[in-house]
């Protein structure tokens, strides 16, 4: 486990988050589409996990993705995030993890723009955008 590795009880993360984080971040859920904070967010800096504060995607590579969740074409720092295969709901995806505190923030879809032809669509509530950092 590297040094920076962020660990938290159940009960710690539940103090530390709001109901939908916790929902999202701990349990691998989803936010409604179009109901969070930075679908339609297109403010400069960098969006940091909500969970522990790890830089994860920079303002520079999200893009109009048109369903309803912030979409990014790349992660800020390739090791931010870790992909697992994700099997449920009767669909095999790609989950993508935060890697310092295992916190779920989405999936990474290969019909993205650009050069990565990768969508990461990441819920909202899982990220904090810090405007300072780029
Ligand atoms: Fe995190």
């Amino acid at each position: 486990m590297a040094d920076d590795q962020v660990t938290k009880t159940e009960d710690e993360w539940r103090e530390n988050l709001t109901p939908e984080q916790y929902q999202v971040l701990r349990k691998a859920g989803t936010e409604p589409a179009f109901t969070g904070k930075f679908w339609d967010c297109h403010d400069d800096g960098m969006y940091k996990c909500a969970g522990c504060g790890a830089p994860l995607f920079s303002s520079q590579t999200k893009f109009e993705s048109g369903t309803g969740w912030p979409s990014f074409t790349e992660p800020a720092v390739a090791d931010a995030v870790e992909l697992r295969e994700d099997s449920s709901h009767g669909m095999v995806r790609t989950e993508v993890v935060c890697r310092r505190c295992g916190g779920h923030l989405g999936h990474v879809f290969p019909d993205g723009p650009g050069p990565t032809g990768q969508r990461y669509c990441i819920n909202s509530c899982s990220l904090d955008l810090d405007p300072d950092a780029a």
